[in-house]
């Protein structure tokens, strides 16, 4: 039999690391048997789903580069496929209609359709499973409890349950689940923090289908961001943060996106320095280095020019100040090989005019 698995978010917003490590791992769950991974919208429940909701799941699986094969399959355009399936159960005498019109399982007492005649989460997950004939679910550990209702719900509705693996949570540094109170939980989160899409997917792909929860790791998620970044072709790193790709070699250090941009701006478009009179002789003596040099220094040409103006005594934090407006950022070599010659001497100029 084809594997077929799902994800089934809530639409409540921007995926949870701990959601989109799910999202992953069902994904490979698919590649790894050649099967089909059908997304599913879990919006059965009024109070959890927020407008824009599908809208930014949709976009942190395109982020993460997650895609899947069938779907968005949304359950609150389903639920004739479940007032049928409880509708059988009554027939079959293992759920009964309430005195306010909710059917229950007769076995405990479960809500299967509300009385509204909406679905609860518990029939519609089952009734999908089966009529989307999903092979293997796939879902963290937070649903173990529902596993043996859902058991009973689907036998009650003519079928059986598929294989279910539940993998364990990513906790906060305060060993409980992952949540917005912790920060860096939702992808959105990440994404606005500056971690790079590969570096959170690297993270992902590492952690596999773990059998235990595993506390997030903060320094190994910004070390693979790092290496993320560094991994990217100038290109890539132009497009991510939107800087021309002369700056891009001063952008190499960046730990985060976040960072990069901030580099970007400090190379591109700096706020004006005004240096001190004792920085004018280091400045005199760079803008004749760097006027005798083309319009772009190589990185070993870039180098060579602070060698020699540190050589005869000059204060490379003044350059820096003098072209970045800053006291710190890139390396100042990647700084003098980004900006070009007459940039550079204007810069130098104006910082010590006044
Ligand atoms: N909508 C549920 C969730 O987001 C899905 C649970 C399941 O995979 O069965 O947790």
């Amino acid at each position: 039999m084809a594997v077929r698995v799902r994800f089934a978010p809530s639409p409540t917003g921007s995926l949870h690391l701990g959601n989109a490590l799910t999202a992953v791992a069902n994904r490979r769950f698919a590649d790894e048997q050649d099967g089909v991974l059908v997304l599913r919208i879990d919006d059965t429940d009024p109070t959890r789903t927020v407008a824009g909701g599908e809208e930014a799941i949709l976009q942190d699986l395109a982020w993460l580069d997650i895609g899947f094969d069938e779907g968005p399959v949304r359950q609150s355009e389903r639920g004739a496929l479940y007032a049928e399936a409880a509708a059988r159960a009554i027939v079959g005498h293992a759920a009964e209609r309430d005195q306010e019109g909710a059917v229950r399982l007769r076995d405990g007492g479960a809500t299967l359709l509300r009385k509204d005649g909406t679905a609860t989460y518990q029939l519609a997950s089952v009734v999908d499973d089966l009529d989307l004939e999903i092979t293997q679910v796939v879902r963290g550990s937070d649903h173990r409890p529902n596993l043996e209702l859902q058991r009973r719900i689907a036998r009650a509705v003519g079928g059986q349950l598929p294989e279910v693996i539940h993998h364990g949570l990513i906790l906060g540094s305060d060993g409980k689940k992952l949540s917005k109170r912790h920060g860096h939980a939702s992808i959105a989160d990440l994404r606005r923090e500056g971690f790079p899409s590969e570096g959170v997917r690297a993270y992902l792909d590492q952690l596999g289908l773990p059998e235990h929860d595993v506390q997030l790791d903060l320094p190994r998620l910004r070390r693979l961001a790092t290496d993320a970044i560094a991994a990217m072709s100038d290109a890539e790193l132009a497009t991510a943060t939107g800087a021309p790709i002369e700056a891009v070699p001063a952008l190499r250090g960046a730990r985060s996106l976040v960072e990069a941009r901030e580099y970007a701006k400090l190379v591109v478009a700096p706020v004006g320095a005004s240096l001190p009179p004792d920085a004018r002789s280091t400045l005199e003596r760079f803008a004749e280095l760097r006027a005798a040099g083309p319009d772009h220094l190589s990185a070993d040409e870039s180098r060579s020019v602070l060698r020699e103006l540190k050589a005869v005594g000059g204060d490379l934090r003044s350059v820096r100040l003098a072209l970045t407006g800053a006291a710190k950022g890139p390396e100042l070599w990647a700084v003098v090989a980004a900006v070009p010659r007459d940039e550079a001497l204007a810069r130098a100029g104006h910082a010590v005019a006044s």
